[in-house]
């Protein structure tokens, strides 16, 4: 189980969320971040991100499930200021799943017709 802190000193999106790395970032609050992928796999290939540190998305639903609703809104308003409104959403948990930052992230891809290929 991964653990839950309002930041993590050695965490990239932590990085990002407080402003001490850079990123290519779409929209934000005092909750949430956007910002583009950088190595996109999509058109539109945004991650947002809540601005305090969970590591992975069941950790944020047991925490604080009003952030993960907002990172929902904030996915579709995404879409719909950068691409048609159309959208998918993806949470990798885990190494298995492809998770490789622990920093719960949701994907927000579109701008083009999708294909479905997750092996
Ligand atoms: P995961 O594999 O689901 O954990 O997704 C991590 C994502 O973060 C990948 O798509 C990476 O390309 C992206 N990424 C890693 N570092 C950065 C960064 O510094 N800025 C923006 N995106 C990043």
């Amino acid at each position: 189980m991964t653990e839950t802190h309002a930041t993590s000193s050695d965490c990239i999106f932590c990085a990002i969320a407080t402003g001490t790395m850079d990123a290519d970032i779409v929209k934000e609050n005092d909750r949430i971040i956007a910002f583009r992928d950088i190595n996109p796999q999509a058109e539109m290939h945004v991650l947002v991100i809540p601005r305090a540190h969970h590591g992975d998305v069941v950790q944020l639903a047991k925490a604080a499930p009003e952030t993960l609703a907002e990172l929902v809104t904030f996915a579709d308003e995404i879409a719909s200021e950068l691409a048609d409104g159309q959208f998918r959403f993806i949470f990798n948990s885990g190494p298995q799943a492809g998770q490789s930052v622990f920093h719960v992230h949701g994907h927000v891809l579109g701008g083009q017709r999708l294909g479905w290929t997750p092996a």
